[in-house]
């Protein structure tokens, strides 16, 4: 029986971070059963990261609407009559009062995203000064501006940029369908130059566009088969927004979103998975079971920013219910310390157990810990 013996595994074979995954083993994930799926995803989760720890981002438009992109799930397309309020690029002093206040918030990176095809010379200047300024604040940068070439992907990494937004969306053969000004090659070379300029990835995609599971399964098997998984990996949830093409689109059921995160999980066993848009749509349960499936990330939106929105104290009572505390780089220092301490343990553990008592769940603790400090990238880069 091909799920029975998927989830009986090894650990180690499971964790291994492969770049060469088949569409008939992501399929076959997604078609097990829902509790062995879980299963297995959450023991990957577990094997690389603390299970109860959630990054928290927070997400700032420093440009608003009028993109001259075609994208046909978005707000900001200039394309379509969503009502948007347009803004022009953010003055940097206010890019960093929303960051300060975010930070002040809990979030540990701040994004800032720009609806533009790919970013002016003329605007360069401002960027990179808010690169520069919310990285004084001691919080992680992310960006998301469009298409970069080679110059402007350096230049970003070089002011400090720790992560590049770029997602594929979907897959190669549905892309087509919702986008028609840009191809998925464009995203490809981005992403590529986004790497060779030395930046860390931010990419994922977006499900309940009217997409099959193919195409779900093609998206996931891009983002794994990159040279590099991506840091982070956001799986959206459409958001359907009054005025775009897919406004009407049928509902996806919530469990084939969880699927989906569930499976991010087990091809990229170390980025983080981020619930991102559509989360904020989602009841209680169906976040506890992404949580549970591996997702390890979250945005916060930017209206989620005062002080008094319940939406985000909805979110700080959630993570209490569920016993997950937010995930914050600024304390790795005194983390690694610890976690020094545990490997120590551990060694002494297993030099005592001399292999006779050593059973596979010992093994695995030690592995998360001798991972992390031997530098694995996800396991030690936040
Ligand atoms: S490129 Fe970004 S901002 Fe522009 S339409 Fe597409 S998703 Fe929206």
């Amino acid at each position: 029986m091909p799920a029975t013996a998927s989830i009986t595994q090894t650990p180690e074979s499971q964790t291994a971070v492969r770049h060469d995954w088949k569409r008939s083993e992501i399929e076959a994930l997604f078609a097990l059963p829902f509790n062995d799926l879980l299963f297995q995803a959450a023991a990957i989760h577990r094997a690389n990261f603390d299970p109860n720890a959630v990054q928290v981002s927070t997400l700032l438009s420093i440009k608003t609407g009028a993109c001259p992109e075609d994208c046909k799930y978005c707000s900001q397309s200039g394309h379509y009559n969503t009502e948007l309020e347009k803004e022009k690029l953010l003055e940097v002093a206010r890019v960093v009062e929303e960051a300060k206040a975010a930070r002040d918030k809990g979030a540990s990176r701040f994004c800032m995203g720009a609806a533009w095809r790919s970013p002016r010379d003329r605007d360069m200047p401002f960027v990179l000064d808010m690169i520069r300024q919310v990285k004084g604040l001691g919080m992680e940068t992310c960006m998301t501006l469009g298409m970069l070439d080679q110059g402007q992907a350096e230049a970003l990494a070089d002011a400090g940029l720790d992560y590049y937004n770029h997602n594929l969306d979907t897959s190669p053969e549905y892309y087509g369908k919702v986008i028609t000004t840009r191809t998925y090659n464009d995203r490809l070379s981005t992403l590529a130059n986004v790497r060779d300029a030395g930046m860390k990835v931010c990419c994922g995609g977006i499900v309940g566009m009217g997409e099959q599971r193919d195409d779900r399964v093609g998206l996931l098997q891009q983002l794994a088969n990159l040279p590099h998984h991506p840091e982070s990996v956001p799986i959206n949830m459409l958001v359907k927004i009054e005025g775009t093409p897919l406004a009407d689109v049928a509902d996806l059921d919530p469990f084939e979103f969880v699927r989906t995160v569930a499976v991010a999980r087990i091809l990229m066993p170390e980025s983080y998975v981020r619930l991102s848009a559509g989360r904020q749509e989602m009841n209680d349960e169906a976040q506890a079971l992404c949580f549970m499936a591996g997702a390890n990330s979250i945005f916060y939106g930017e209206r989620l920013l005062t002080t008094d929105n319940p939406e985000a104290n909805h979110d700080q009572q959630l993570f209490k219910r569920l016993g997950i505390h937010p995930l914050d780089p600024r304390h790795e220092a005194s983390d690694e310390a610890h976690e020094e301490a545990i490997k120590a343990q551990v060694a002494e553990q297993e030099a005592e157990d001399a292999g006779l008592f050593y059973n596979a769940m010992d093994k695995r603790s030690a592995k998360h810990v001798l991972d992390k400090d031997t530098g694995r990238p996800a396991a030690a880069e936040h």
